[in-house]
């Protein structure tokens, strides 16, 4: 038989598929707010996918082919929005559900966008600098005719960043041949990145944060913060936390996870880690990820990957609030277990969309040409994330639902409603 043949770790990614439990989610919310059949069907995979084969010379002088992904979920809004990510565990599936959240995102902090999604299967810890440049041309080449500063704009994900960004940038200007800054966000400040966009979604979960923390009446000067992953979004996280007198008592990477109730080093910690966040490896006295998640704290904010907290270990977190910073860390069996035990989340598509508005601010700033100042940004990045936090946390009480579902509910609303205007449903 078939199924006797998968591997464990099959069973375990068929069981926390992430773009089903995204649909299941999508679902309940298209009821909730009465809408016919059609808009789940519409709505429940990208309206386009792009797979790409990607040949690129190694400096060995072999050639190896990357798979590469672009996924545009919904463009009734406006053109689509998203990151890339290049990871060696990137699946079509995945980033058909990234891209999805990236829809949900928009929606619920409001900007003019659809969801989209890139992703390339490959470990950027184990290629050179020059083998990435070429990684990164090379898959702006293969997808060129679908995205552009009005169809569709990438931006960095686990694994890319501003160099990378600015690579694909000036390839994309070459074929356009224009300067075309608003192909891509996440830049680096001289070729048009905005001020604030490396910290924003730290910011926008620091934001979630305290307001989370006000609704439960937890004072954050004192409370204790558990940070699982020191990418892009967990150490910045972990520095907000550590400046607004919180204790940041565990953080984490890939390969283990280091632990001091009377709160950790984090200035050193930042100092110390490497560009694609690993720290622990300098350190003897470390936990497993596992033991982290279940610490005793107040706060505990998953900022790794996928499928973290599951049924399995959802009866063992302590925490009283658990705020998503990276997508998709909590399955939804884990969502329904965590709720009843009265732990308050705060799903993923409203904590992590800090990124994606700077993202737009970036983009605005390019089409009008004019740049805006750190102060300027990170006001108006303030205002529409507590907007955003507060409709998504009025829905939950007033539709008596998680803060996932309602979450879904606003998120979803928009693109429905875009879609039934243009005629499409
Ligand atoms: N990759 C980020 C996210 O998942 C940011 C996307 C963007 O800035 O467009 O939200």
């Amino acid at each position: 038989m078939v199924a006797d043949k998968h591997t464990s770790e099959e069973k375990h990614e068929e069981k926390h598929d992430v773009l089903k439990a995204t649909q299941v989610v999508i679902h309940r919310a298209l009821e909730k707010l009465g809408y016919p059949e059609e808009v789940y069907e519409l709505l429940k995979e990208p309206i386009r996918m792009l797979t790409v084969k990607i040949p690129v010379r190694m400096d060995d002088g072999t050639v190896k082919i990357f798979t590469g992904y672009r996924a545009q979920h919904n463009d009734a809004v406006g053109p689509t929005k998203g990151g890339i990510r290049f990871h060696p565990s990137v699946t079509e599936r995945e980033v058909k559900a990234l891209s999805i959240w990236m829809s949900l995102k928009c929606g619920i902090v409001d900007l003019p966008y659809g969801g989209g999604k890139g992703g390339i299967v490959c470990d950027p810890r184990n290629m050179s600098f020059r083998e990435l440049e070429r990684l990164s041309r090379g898959y702006v080449r293969a997808i060129s005719q679908i995205v552009g500063p009005t169809k569709d704009i990438p931006a960095p994900d686990v694994f890319t960043n501003s160099q990378i960004m600015a690579w694909m940038m000036d390839e994309y200007s070459r074929i356009d041949e224009f300067n075309s800054p608003g192909f891509i966000t996440g830049k680096p400040l001289v070729l048009g990145g905005s001020h604030g966009r490396e910290t924003a979604t730290a910011k926008g979960v620091t934001i979630c944060i305290r307001e989370a923390a006000k609704k439960r009446g937890i004072d954050l000067e004192g409370a204790r913060v558990v940070v699982q992953g020191f990418g892009n979004a967990g150490s910045f996280l972990a520095k907000f936390m550590h400046d607004a007198g919180a204790k940041v008592i565990g953080i984490s990477d890939a390969y283990g996870a280091l632990y001091d109730p009377n709160g950790l080093d984090i200035d050193y910690l930042l100092d110390r880690r490497d560009s694609f966040g690993t720290v622990t490896k300098l350190f003897k006295n470390t936990i497993t990820n596992k033991e982290l998640l279940e610490l005793e704290c107040d706060i505990l904010v998953p900022a790794a990957i996928e499928n973290q907290i599951t049924e399995e270990n959802a009866h063992n977190i302590k925490a009283k609030i658990v705020v998503e910073a990276a997508n998709g860390p909590t399955t939804l069996e884990a969502t329904e277990i965590l709720t009843k035990r009265g732990i308050l989340i705060v799903p993923d598509v409203l904590a992590s969309a800090g990124g994606v508005t700077v993202s737009y601010f970036e983009w605005v700033q390019n089409n009008q040409g004019y740049y805006w100042t750190e102060e300027e940004v990170e006001e108006k990045l303030e205002k529409v994330m507590v907007k955003a936090f507060n409709n998504v946390y009025e829905t939950a009480q007033t539709r008596r639902v998680d803060m996932r579902l309602a979450a879904y509910m606003v998120g979803v609303r928009k693109m429905a409603e875009a879609c039934r205007f243009r005629g499409w449903i």
